[in-house]
């Protein structure tokens, strides 16, 4: 099924699906787990809108191509234009707030690396980023940390929160909107906490936002 953005209760948001910006190593324990240097400006990278799909209730993950992980990221939609934006007005230009798995097949991206080349077939693949529903951004307060968190088969495998940010999520879309303009409809991946790990075929998930939004998914082979 074509992907589209969706509201918690199901009903479709009235924004076309466009790019996600994403950003490497924006929590300092998991850029030390892939024996990373914590970096001093943010490294960008974009999935296309063909990457996209519904997180629940099922997705499918690659098995022809080695270890595909699990990174479990805040994922803030984009509801206005921001070009050259600041944190404020970065902040009020969101629609919604959920949680996006940025799948990574390791072993490719690893070999990439090596051979100093662009990480996009190990990140930029169709399918490459399920996507939770959204909670409206209205409803969402900042004062206190957010918690996103991922257990596969019951196990607590990634959990982090908004103060363990390297770049906060605001201040990050801001400084992304100076390289790529975000249009209404595209997505903000906010970095992912430590414990990213291989995912398996039937593996059962729990994703979760806060205590606003919590997603249930199963893992299938692609065909
Ligand atoms: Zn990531």
């Amino acid at each position: 099924m074509t992907y589209q953005h969706r509201w918690i209760d199901g009903s479709p948001i009235d924004l076309p699906v466009g790019k996600v910006v994403c950003v490497g190593r924006n929590y300092a324990e998991h850029a030390h787990e892939l024996g990373n240097e914590v970096p001093e400006a943010p490294i960008f990278f974009i999935k296309p809108a063909s990457s996209l799909v519904a997180m629940a209730p099922s997705f499918s993950i690659p098995t022809d191509q080695g270890e595909v992980h699990h990174e479990i990221e805040m994922a803030l939609l984009v509801g206005e234009r921001l070009k050259n934006a600041d944190a404020t007005s970065a902040q009020w230009g969101m629609a919604g707030f959920g949680v996006g798995l940025d799948l990574t097949l390791r072993d490719l991206q690893d070999a990439l690396k090596k051979q100093g080349h662009p990480w996009e077939r190990a990140k930029a693949f169709d399918g490459a980023c399920p996507m939770s529903s959204f909670i409206d951004a209205r409803g969402v307060s900042w004062k206190q940390p957010i918690e996103i968190s991922l257990e596969v088969n019951g196990e607590l495998r990634q959990r982090g929160n908004t103060t363990q940010m390297l770049f906060p999520a605001f201040q990050l879309v801001a400084q992304m909107s100076h390289v790529f303009t975000l249009e209404p409809g595209d997505i903000v991946l906010t970095g992912t906490p430590s414990g990213v790990a291989a995912l398996h075929p039937d593996d059962q998930l729990l994703a979760k936002f806060g205590n606003a939004l919590t997603v249930k998914s199963e893992v299938f082979a692609a065909p």
